[in-house]
């Protein structure tokens, strides 16, 4: 069990759990105070990891894990616009079999 390998890892805010890095979806906060999913992982600003998954989303929103995480207090329509990008993201993921 090397510990040198390159990808560093994160912590879900829905489920807790830690994962390589790739494997999580990264919201982030710009300097602007806007609230983004980032499929990039490298844009500017404060972040907070989840699961590629939709039920992490859901269990980070409900209990407001991204509020502390990200320091922003989100607003339901906030919610439901990264709840549609994380899953336009997820579909992409899926429809892309050559990926990995
Ligand atoms: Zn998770």
């Amino acid at each position: 069990m090397s510990r040198s390998r390159k990808t560093p890892e994160r912590t879900c805010i829905g489920c807790s759990l830690t994962a390589d890095k790739r494997a999580l979806v990264r919201v982030v906060r710009a300097t602007d105070g806007h609230v983004d999913v980032d499929p990039t992982g490298k844009a500017n600003g404060r972040g907070a990891y989840v699961c590629a998954r939709i039920e992490c989303f859901d269990a980070a929103a409900t209990r407001k894990r991204f509020d502390a995480a990200l320091r922003v207090r989100l607003r339901t329509d906030d919610i439901d616009r990264l709840r549609r990008e994380l899953e336009a993201l997820l579909v992409d993921a899926q429809a892309s079999p050559q990926g990995r």
